[in-house]
């Protein structure tokens, strides 16, 4: 189950995180999921933790948080993006995407997700100078 997407995919993700932080403070990350022990939304804030998300200048993190096991998405965004965006783009982007996972097109419902990600962030978060990549780009499992 751990392979819903195959290492090139992975690197496809990667890639497009890159991009969609390219020109904001904003960071994305993707976590993978095989077993939860608690409710995928509880499981999500516990792993926006555990990765640090919580830890960006600007609080202006996001997560996707995938539970395999509950067939789950969660969308965590920290308070920085949140009071930007408001819980309408969360709800709309998260329908979107699960569209896109119910046709079992994993890749491409992340890869818009992502890309949608990155409009907002650069559109509240923008940035021209130095551009630390403050949390790793790579896909996280658990
Ligand atoms: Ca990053």
């Amino acid at each position: 189950m751990k392979n819903i997407l195959t290492n090139e995919e992975n690197q496809q993700l990667v890639h497009a995180i890159q991009e969609a932080e390219h020109k904001t403070s904003g960071e994305i990350r993707v976590h993978i999921a095989r077993r939860s022990n608690h409710a995928a939304e509880e499981e999500a804030k516990l792993t926006f933790e555990r990765l640090g998300m919580t830890q960006t200048q600007e609080r202006n993190g996001i997560l996707f948080y995938l539970s395999l096991e509950d067939r789950n998405l969660v969308i965590l965004g920290d308070r920085g993006i949140h009071e930007k965006v408001g819980e309408a783009f969360w709800k709309d982007l998260h329908h979107e995407v699960i569209r896109h996972f119910k046709e079992k097109h994993f890749l491409l419902g992340l890869l818009i997700g992502i890309q949608r990600c990155g409009v907002e962030l650069q559109r509240y978060f923008p940035i021209n100078k130095e551009n630390p990549d403050e949390l790793s780009n790579e896909i996280s499992f658990s």
